[in-house]
């Protein structure tokens, strides 16, 4: 049996990139989307085509001054570019910008659509999850904030109680600064401790302000932390933020860059916490929001042997409430080991011994649950 899903949608979405030598690279949601079509879980009809975004929908969220910006990012000047974030290393100027941020946005709209205007159970949108884009200002890979615009359309066109979950590898900074004052939007990031790692916030002590006070929850992660504990800490503590908040619908931030063959963070997962991940999600989501569930991609770049298994585990969550089993496809494997650099995995597990022994893991493991026992601290505190 299968639940109603869509999964968005169009090669439009590859246009947000870079330059060739950059991290980021949007190829990984073709390879996950191909990955699922040649193992016949996403047939046509599971897909939808995304619809753009309007002005006045990233407006949502961002300055006009700072939208004006990401407009005229071709023909402006490098001062007038990093004031607004732009034209560095980590989000440097590429050709219709605004155009191509505009499009990952209106497919993270369209996924919302999907569900909250035509019924569906839940929608993915794996080109979006740029949750480092702030109000006015570029940052770690990010233009446009889809997750935050989208949180913002739910509010303001719904009314409805908003979870974010955030389980990449960095912090969800921006999305946690834009709902800091808001009761009706609860943030959770798990990602690696700050301490040394972009954006380098995200402290457990971080728990909003004003009337938001009481529902940004931050579970900042040892570098080298492993399968076990990732787990445990992460369900622990969704499970008691769910129970707490009382959520009528969640989105997901599913960054896939805590694994251990990622370039970009120090935490050793393996594909286990891909398939953890979003079981625990349609979980909260059938428990609390008559199933009602957004997923975004997010980071993730080791783009062949991590992310498109990642995301397509996430699917096969979303739709079938499981995960897939077994071998990867063939076609698929062969078809893109031929531009791959790595080898590219032959089953959707990984290997085990891929991870070598981390010495310090119980110390790690005891030091994420003392982390976990500050957080659950905050969830107790039931209002009226
Ligand atoms: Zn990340």
């Amino acid at each position: 049996m299968s639940r109603n899903v869509k999964f968005v949608y169009t090669n439009s979405l590859l246009n947000y990139h870079f330059h060739e030598n950059h991290p980021f690279n949007q190829q990984r949601v073709l390879l996950a989307k191909e990955l699922l079509e040649e193992s016949d879980a996403l047939a046509s009809n599971d897909m939808v085509m995304p619809r753009s975004a309007t002005e006045e929908e990233i407006a949502l969220f961002h300055d006009v001054r700072y939208i004006d910006a990401v407009k005229n990012s071709s023909k402006a000047s490098l001062d007038n570019l990093v004031k607004f974030g732009l034209g560095t290393e980590d989000t440097p100027v590429f050709p219709n910008m605004h155009e191509a941020s505009m499009q990952v946005v209106g497919a993270t709209l369209t996924a919302v659509e999907s569900v909250l205007l035509d019924g569906f159970d839940g929608a993915v949108n794996f080109g979006g999850g740029l949750h480092h884009g702030y109000k006015n200002k570029a940052s770690g890979f990010c233009v446009y904030n889809d997750a935050a615009i989208a949180i913002n359309y739910i509010r303001k066109v719904f009314g409805l109680k908003v979870l974010y979950i955030d389980t990449d590898a960095h912090h969800g900074d921006g999305v946690q600064w834009a709902f800091y004052e808001d009761p009706n939007v609860c943030t959770f990031s798990i990602h690696e401790t700050g301490r040394y790692l972009f954006p380098g916030t995200g402290n457990v002590t971080e728990r909003g302000i004003k009337a938001g006070h009481g529902f940004s929850f931050n579970l900042p992660i040892d570098a080298f932390t492993q399968d076990d504990s990732f787990i445990d800490v992460y369900s622990i503590a969704l499970q008691e933020i769910a129970d707490y908040f009382q959520p009528d619908i969640i989105v997901t931030q599913n960054g896939a860059d805590a694994h251990f063959y990622d370039p970009l963070s120090h935490l050793c997962g393996s594909m286990e916490i891909y398939e953890a991940i979003p079981k625990v999600a349609l979980e909260i989501a059938n428990r609390y929001c008559n199933g009602k569930w957004i997923a975004l991609g997010g980071g993730g770049y080791d783009i062949w042997r991590v992310v498109p298994r990642a995301w397509a585990q996430l699917w096969h969550v979303m739709k079938y409430g499981d995960t897939a089993k077994g071998p990867l496809p063939l076609n698929w494997v062969q078809k893109w080991q031929v531009e791959a650099p790595v080898t590219i995995p032959a089953t959707w597990k990984d290997d085990k011994g891929i991870i070598p022994e981390i010495p310090r893991k119980a110390e790690i493991t005891e030091k994420n649950y003392h982390t976990l026992l500050n957080l659950l601290k905050y969830t107790k505190v039931k209002r009226d």
